[in-house]
Order: C-alpha cells, then sequence, then structure tokens
C-alpha cells in the first residue's frame, strides 16, 4: 500500500478552511507533508492562530497526520502586504473595483506565496506545492484560476530548474464539494474539526459559533462557507 504514496509535498496552508482540507488531502497521499503561511500584515492574528490549533489537532482525527505531518514553516512577508494592501489588511469596506474585482483582492498574492513556497520547496527537497485556489464559486480572483497556476507552474519549472508540480484538489469542487469532500476524507472527526477551528471571515470575527462555523456571518468569506455548508448539509 505505501508504494502508492507519493515522497513529500508543501502545502500552503493558511488556516482556513480550504487549505485545511488540502492538508488532509495531502496526508492521506503523500509520506510527508510540509506546511508553509504567510504573515502579509493581515489584519487577524486569528488567522494564524487557527493554523497551530489544525495542525495540533489533526493527528487526533487523521491518523495519517500522526506520522506524516511534517514540519511547518512561517514566511514574514510584510513588504508585499505593504504594497499589496487592500481590503484585507486595512480596516476598509468591501466593494468592487472598474475590473468587477472586489477589493479583497490582493493583486499578486497566490503568485507570491508560490515564489516563496517554490524557494522553500526546493531547499527543503520538495517538488509538490498544493494549494486552496478554486475557480468554482469564488470571487473570480484571476490568480485562483487553473490557467494562472500553470503558468507559474511554468515558470517555477523553469526559473529554479526543477520540476515543480503545483496540485490544487480543490480546483473544480464547489464549497459544498469540499465539506462532501472533507467528509469523505475524515468523517465527522474531520468535519467537526474543520467547522471549529479553521477561519474564513475576512473580518476575523469569532465571537457566533453557526452551524457552520466561527465568523460575522455577512462578509463575502462567510456567505460562502455558510451557503456551501447548507447545500452539503441539505443534501446530505
Ligand atoms: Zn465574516
Amino acid at each position: 500500500m505505501t508504494s502508492d504514496l507519493k515522497p513529500s509535498a508543501l502545502v500552503l496552508f493558511s488556516g482556513g478552511q480550504d487549505s485545511a482540507v488540502c492538508l488532509a488531502w495531502a496526508l492521506q497521499r503523500y509520506e510527508r507533508v510540509e506546511t508553509v503561511g504567510f504573515d502579509y500584515g493581515q489584519r487577524h492574528a486569528v488567522e494564524l492562530k487557527a493554523r497551530l490549533t489544525v495542525r495540533e489537532r489533526l493527528p487526533e482525527v487523521l491518523p495519517e497526520a500522526q506520522a506524516r505531518l511534517g514540519e511547518d514553516h512561517s514566511v514574514d512577508i510584510r513588504g508585499f502586504g505593504a504594497v499589496a494592501d487592500s481590503a484585507l489588511t486595512r480596516e476598509r469596506a468591501i466593494e468592487m473595483d472598474a475590473r468587477g474585482l472586489p477589493s479583497t483582492f490582493v493583486p499578486g498574492r497566490n503568485l507570491v506565496f508560490l515564489t516563496y513556497a517554490a524557494a522553500l520547496a526546493d531547499r527543503r527537497g520538495i517538488e509538490v506545492l498544493i494549494g486552496g485556489m478554486c475557480e468554482t464559486d469564488f470571487s473570480g480572483y484571476p490568480d485562483c484560476r487553473r490557467d494562472t497556476l500553470d503558468a507559474m507552474q511554468q515558470a517555477l519549472r523553469l526559473g529554479m530548474a526543477r520540476d515543480f508540480v503545483i496540485e490544487t484538489p480543490l480546483m473544480r469542487l464547489t464549497k459544498a464539494e469540499t465539506w462532501a469532500l472533507t467528509q469523505k476524507i475524515g468523517g465527522e472527526a474531520l468535519v467537526e474539526l474543520v467547522e471549529e477551528d479553521t477561519h474564513t471571515c475576512y473580518l476575523g470575527d469569532r465571537g457566533e459559533r453557526h452551524t457552520w462555523g466561527y465568523g460575522c456571518g455577512s462578509c463575502p468569506a462567510c456567505e460562502l462557507r455558510a451557503k456551501g455548508h447548507a447545500e452539503w448539509a441539505g443534501a446530505a
């Protein structure tokens, strides 16, 4: 059985729902899974704390995690945050710009994340990068599209002379399907962990526990998470 396992992967892990599911997904497929998180001056330390809690609890609910969950890396890219400044990183209303992109869009964020992740992976001897980017029902962020990531993968391969692969297991899934995948990977225990300990809310609100987890309930991230959870629970 172990021969089916691939050697190693680096998961871009923010502490949010999507990247947590990607981490669980990776733990079932790779012998060693390391994580990387980026501090780009987000409003909330709450996301960074969610990362630690999820990593700590994963071995309780996912047996594979005990032997396979490897090192965590934290990268300070506040310099980028200062340049890319947006509603995510500063107190500002969430609104649409002339391109039809919400002010929560941080220009080039995933490209920067992947460049840092690839540099780190190169040093760690890892060739697979895994991210929770999804083009199905998100806000149309152009750096979440598979086209963009294919181009990025090619740029990283050429620029670092290593056969990097960018895996995006959630790319074609709706939020409801992501909840279903969570259950498929780790049953009710993993669903509960994702509900309880991952953080998605743009406002960093953890005041109220909804069926789908904590959050303000009205920002775009909360709305997506709540809607997906309701669709999934309704269909289950
Ligand atoms: Zn919210």
